[in-house]
């Protein structure tokens, strides 16, 4: 936290920061999962993470931070806390006191930390997810843009997920503006329509996920699919084979019900099925292949 490695119970911050009162924070969240085989924990896409970071400071009017200063934190804080399994790790860039301790006062007071928790995955990833379409709307880039990752768009995802978990759906597909798909409260959506996939594009009100991204990529060079971006009908979900969720976080987990409807045969679909085996065999370095997306934690330092 700002340049010192702090034990877990020494991380804190005042409660008249804005981050504290205004949620004024920009932040992502990275796994690093570990190989029992090799001995090593791999962190996945931490310059991709790093640079949408750097971006949604930018447009915060944060300070710049150096990347591979802030990278090389992030592998360090895992190899100091020694972890053997699969991590969580959030970088944030805050804003604290503001002038005479206002929420909308200037502040030059802004700093970084990262945390990195354990984090097993795993559970929806067979099972899959029952999922409710929002009554409410994702936020706008008008309003609050969903491009930037910032902490305070989170009160948009978390109303739809209370009402959705009050309602007994496990998630939330909020739609956009237009009224069309744009992700679920956590992660971005794919869908499987006649054999071909569909994702809405970055203009749908969503956050440049790093996993749709590489899903795109691993989807034409593993599978020969292309991913067509195009807008997605609320509809289009009640009458789709396949429909699935992906961010770093959620990893790739299968929809099998969208408003009570089931998706294609209720289970887990062939497609999502393919897909999830071969983003975990990347991501977990079982495949070797697309090794500039991985740093190996023990062995490495961040290539730049
Ligand atoms: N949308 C939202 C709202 C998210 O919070 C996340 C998780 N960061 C995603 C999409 C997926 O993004 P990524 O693949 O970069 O983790």
């Amino acid at each position: 936290m700002n340049g010192e490695y702090l034990p877990w119970n020494d991380c804190k911050l005042h409660i008249r920061t804005q981050v504290v009162m205004m949620g004024g924070s920009v932040f992502e969240g990275i796994r690093a999962y570990w190989n029992a085989e090799h001995n090593e924990l791999y962190a996945f896409k931490v310059r991709e993470h790093l640079l949408r970071l750097r971006d949604s400071a930018r447009a915060m009017r944060m300070k710049e931070f150096s990347i591979d200063v802030l990278g090389e934190v992030c592998l360090e804080l895992l190899r100091k806390n020694e972890f053997r399994e699969d991590v969580h790790i959030v970088p944030t860039a805050y804003l604290g006191a503001g002038e005479g301790f206002f929420a909308l006062t200037k502040t030059r007071d802004e700093g970084v930390f990262v945390s990195a928790i354990r984090r097993p995955g795993g559970k929806w990833l067979k099972d899959g997810k029952h999922v409710r379409v929002s009554s409410w709307r994702r936020i706008s880039d008008a309003c609050m843009p969903p491009r930037i990752k910032a902490s305070g768009n989170y009160i948009n995802s978390r109303l739809a997920l209370l009402d959705a978990w009050q309602d007994g759906y496990d998630d939330a597909i909020i739609l956009n503006e237009r009224g069309t798909i744009a992700e679920s409260a956590g992660s971005c959506l794919m869908m499987v329509r006649n054999g071909t996939l569909f994702t809405p594009p970055v203009t749908a009100g969503i956050l440049e996920s790093i996993t749709r991204t590489t899903l795109m990529e691993l989807f034409r060079e593993k599978m020969g699919m292309t991913v067509i971006e195009r807008e997605i009908d609320r509809s289009e979900l009640h009458y789709a084979e396949e429909v699935f969720l992906c961010g770093s976080g959620m990893e790739v987990v299968p929809v099998v019900s969208v408003d009570r409807i089931a998706v294609g045969s209720g289970k887990i679909g062939a497609i999502t099925e393919s897909i999830q085996k071969i983003y975990f065999d990347i991501a977990r370095a079982s495949d070797t292949s697309h090794a500039e997306w991985r740093v190996p934690v023990y062995s490495k330092e961040l290539v730049s």
